[in-house]
């Protein structure tokens, strides 16, 4: 029998209406328990460590972060796998943290949620989670888990975390992996495509990292951006990495002074990464002319990663390294198969 812990932080998965306000607002665990009876009927053990009280994802910050990683990190060798229920609002960037936070993963952490509350009639809870929780327990024929990294599970499809995005508010289908192909698709059978998966040594003991540093900012290039937006940005005390969302392959206008405001940031260590804004491909700086400058000014590349894995990406280096030049060289290394720097053929 395998033995699975369910962590639950929150989300709509968890919520039921308040009919005074009409608003959704979490619930406790006993009242979830009543709507999933199946849970405790399978032939997986399921264990629950509910994080109370329960919260919409949209509070979830790095501590949050770190006492999930924490859970997983302390529980280890209790469980064959976890399972973390979640709000879909910040799942990516949470899935994204903890697939760093949690180095040499060797068992699963499969985090799933809902659009609609468990109590709803034709709530998409119930499917996500129990599929989600025979995943976690999923072993080969020799006995090792089929998927251990850091994954979302939703609607039918598995994705490596750190290459998700939420992509819709309202269908059931709430997540794009545009970069990375899902390593599940799960119909009347699951199936897995165990050649995407990013399998950790199995010699080298978990290892968790809870330092973050929050000194970090998204800059979104637009047509007509002024040198004031940019320069309140890059001039923010105790910046440290600056997730910079360009044109196209990497493209930013070729204005001068969007370059001086760049290299003088790059000059202070400030570390400035470029990412596209568009959902599929690379950045390929060099290309066009208009990226010149961003090499010029020392701007590196985060090929084809997403703002939530950049992002927190770069807050876990940040928090647990000095080294400025060891931290650009781990930008743009995969560390967890959250980037390619070749493109895929
Ligand atoms: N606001 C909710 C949350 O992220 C949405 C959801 O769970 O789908 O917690």
């Amino acid at each position: 029998m395998s033995n699975i812990l369910l962590i639950f932080t929150g989300g709509t998965i968890s919520m039921v209406r308040n009919p005074k306000t009409g608003g959704l607002r979490p619930a406790d665990m006993e009242t979830f328990k009543t709507f999933v009876p199946e849970l405790f009927s399978s032939d997986i053990h399921v264990d629950m460590l509910p994080f109370t009280p329960f919260i919409d994802s949209s509070d979830v910050n790095p501590d949050n972060w770190s006492r999930m990683a924490r859970a997983v990190y302390d529980h280890y060798d209790d469980y064959d796998g976890f399972v973390i229920l979640h709000g879909t609002d910040t799942m990516s960037y949470s899935g994204s943290a903890l697939s760093f936070m949690l180095e040499n993963l060797n068992k699963p952490v499969v985090f799933t949620g809902s659009q609609l509350p468990v109590g709803v009639l034709r709530s998409d809870a119930k499917e996500n989670l129990l599929t989600a929780i025979e995943i976690a327990a999923a072993k080969d024929e020799v006995g090792n888990a089929i998927v251990p990294e850091v994954t979302i599970f939703f609607e039918d499809k598995l994705f490596r975390a750190n290459r998700t995005t939420k992509i819709n508010s309202e269908h059931f289908e709430a997540f794009a992996s545009y970069n990375y192909p899902s390593l599940a698709k799960a119909g009347v059978h699951i199936t897995y495509r165990s050649h995407l998966v990013h399998y950790s040594d199995p010699r080298i003991p978990l290892k968790l990292h809870e330092s973050t540093d929050c000194n970090v900012a998204v800059l979104k290039l637009f047509p007509g951006i002024t040198q004031q937006v940019v320069r309140s940005i890059l001039r923010t005390k105790g910046l440290r990495g600056v997730v910079l969302e360009t044109f196209g392959a990497g493209n930013a206008p070729s204005a001068k002074w969007l370059y001086r405001l760049l290299r003088d940031a790059v000059d202070r260590g400030i570390i400035i990464v470029n990412k596209t804004q568009c959902s599929t491909g690379s950045v390929e700086m060099g290309q066009y002319e208009v990226s010149l400058n961003l090499l010029k000014a020392g701007v590196i590349s985060g090929y084809d990663i997403t703002t939530e894995a950049l992002l927190t990406k770069m807050m876990y280096l940040i928090g647990g390294l000095d080294d400025i030049q060891q931290i650009k060289q781990l930008i743009q290394t995969p560390l967890c198969g959250e980037l390619t720097v070749e493109p895929l053929l």
